[in-house]
């Protein structure tokens, strides 16, 4: 049987309870342990896949196709492992369950409630993954803030594994904020004090408080919170802004956070945390040789978090390549064939982006004709390799009206059109091609150079593709489809061989990109666009100028 960390948070969101829960899951694996994390959402939606990216942010894919809150990207990015369905719990998913249980008669005449039938599907899904002998340790993320009527039924139910499981199988991990008041110079520590409080009301009482700080907690600050908060003065950790996410766990580790979860558990872990890859990276990331620009061209840009595994594939990708990745956020809407060339001067690289509808993606297919005319190194993921298609029959091909049936059904050239399977189906949610699927590429190709493989295993999110009876008409002109999905040749990679950089893929390969892993496209985009910057720094040196010619 594993033994159980959970994390609650007060105060306010949005203060980094994911990236804590990451951190401390590190620091645990770094120690020889082995550590899942799962997290339990208390919104009503089955999964965040039907919500707008403005909504929620954007829905990360496991492996096993589910669509699942960002913070599992985070999971997966610290510790290198795959996430899966069972690792995402939303209120929706649990009520479904029990209404579905009740349908069936499994109640046996009894009436259900919110206790102990919701709570006790809670503590099942809870429970679930320490079971087998995979884990040592499973940390649960409970989602929202201490206090809200929704989180209600999930603190309930930590309450009572707390209680039914030995002592040292669990630990209480309270994320909270310790405000800075400028007029009166000083940190304050009520709002935690009321949210620990709050959170004792509810029956459960924090083993650990981990506050989020602008300015160092001295001494006496952290016994005026162990005393308010009875906990002890170790075990109140300070958790100062970072310059960077990854920098996390290194904080987290001097302030010993991992050590004192591991006593509460009665844990003795000989082995130091082993993290020289870890801080390899990091000093990669902090102190690059070179800086590169990318245009991001999306129509989410006003919310960072709906292109977070992007945003972090760059990060990872550039610190692989000593190089600092500057991205700089074009809103698609907005981009015309007039002001084309203002938007997106200075760029060493562009990527289209990922989306759904019509918003937006004339001014993509824009983007993709300059960058395709200018030998500026380009990337398409999902829609944004759909855009890429689109561009190539209109304007290379001299198809006019080519277009995606997403955008216009009518079009009388599809050449990105609703897969076969997608035609029968109504329902929106956990319906689209979802997961990880193969795909064979071409020797010779720039996949093939990228990847250094001809089989490879990516995860999607869609419900178009490439329409095939095009096919010839675009190799002839010189689009290669370079990666096909072996058993139903869906076109998964496409490319221009004539340009220096140019790859549009069907999948997220965002989604793969870890810290110790980092995704290869990304990485050779990241290569290809140092290469256009150090040309372009060529051309504009006058010396090196006349020496070319
Ligand atoms: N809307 C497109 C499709 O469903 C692209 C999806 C995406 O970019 N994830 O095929």
């Amino acid at each position: 049987m594993a033994k159980y960390i959970f994390v609650t948070g007060g105060v306010t969101s949005s203060l980094g309870k994911g990236i804590i829960a990451a951190s401390l899951a590190k620091l645990l694996q770094a120690r020889g342990l082995k550590v899942t994390i799962q997290k339990f959402d208390p919104y009503i939606n089955i999964d965040p896949g039907t919500m707008n990216p403005y909504e929620h942010g954007e829905c990360y894919v496991t492996e096993d196709g589910a669509e699942t809150d960002l913070d599992l990207g985070h999971y997966e990015r610290f510790l290198n492992i795959f996430t899966s369905q069972a690792n995402n719990v939303t209120t929706g998913r649990i009520y479904q369950t029990v209404i579905n249980k009740e349908r069936e008669g499994a109640y046996l005449g009894k009436t259900v409630q919110v206790v102990p039938h919701i709570t006790d599907e809670i503590k099942r899904r809870m429970l679930q993954l320490g079971q087998g002998n995979e884990y040592d340790i499973v940390i649960t993320e409970i989602g929202g803030t201490v206090g809200d009527i929704e989180s209600l039924p999930f603190v309930e139910a930590v309450r009572q594994l707390q209680w039914e499981l030995p002592e040292e199988d669990t630990v209480i991990v309270h994320l909270t904020l310790i405000p800075y008041l400028k007029a009166a110079k000083e940190l304050k520590t009520k709002p935690t004090q009321h949210s620990v409080k709050m959170l004792s009301q509810e029956g459960v009482h924090p083993d650990v408080i981990v506050c989020r700080t602008e300015k160092q907690l001295t001494p006496d600050l952290r016994r005026k919170i162990a005393l308010f908060c009875n906990v002890k003065t170790e075990a109140v950790i300070e958790a100062m802004d970072a310059s960077t996410i990854y920098e996390v766990p290194l904080l987290m580790m001097r302030e010993k956070l991992d050590l004192i979860c591991l006593k509460k558990m009665n844990m003795t872990v000989n082995e130091e945390p082993e993290l020289t890859k870890w801080k390899g990276f990091l000093d990669k990331l902090k102190y690059p040789k070179s800086k590169v620009t990318i245009g991001l061209i999306g129509k989410y840009i006003e919310l960072q978090d709906a292109y977070k595994s992007i945003l972090e594939s760059f990060i990872h990708a550039g610190a692989i390549n000593e190089c600092q990745v500057q991205v700089i956020n074009v809103h698609s809407e907005f981009i015309t064939e007039d002001n084309v060339g203002e938007k997106l001067a200075g760029l060493d690289g562009l990527l289209v982006a990922p989306g759904f509808g019509h918003r937006g993606v004339e001014g993509k297919i824009v983007a993709v004709k300059y960058a395709r005319e200018k030998g500026l190194p380009f990337f398409g993921i999902c829609l944004g390799m759909q855009m890429a298609v689109i561009e190539f029959a209109r304007n290379v091909l001299g198809l006019k009206e080519a277009h995606s049936t997403e955008m216009d059904p009518d079009t009388k050239e599809p050449v990105i059109d609703l897969m076969e399977e997608q035609k029968k189906i109504t329902a929106k949610g956990g319906t689209m091609r979802l997961g990880s699927y193969p795909c064979d590429i071409k020797e010779g190709s720039l996949a093939f150079t990228i990847y250094g493989s001809t089989t490879i295993s990516e995860r999607h999110r869609h419900r178009w593709e490439f329409n095939n009876k095009y096919q010839s008409q675009f190799e002839k002109a010189g689009m290669l489809a370079s990666g096909r999905n072996p058993g139903t040749d869906l076109v998964e990679i496409i490319e221009l061989p004539q340009h220096p950089f140019f790859i549009g893929v069907q999948y997220h390969p965002e989604l793969k990109s870890t810290v110790e892993n980092p995704q290869p496209i990304f990485v050779h985009f990241i290569k290809a666009a140092k290469a256009y910057a150090d040309k372009k720094s060529d051309i504009k040196n006058p010396l090196l100028q006349s020496e070319m010619i």
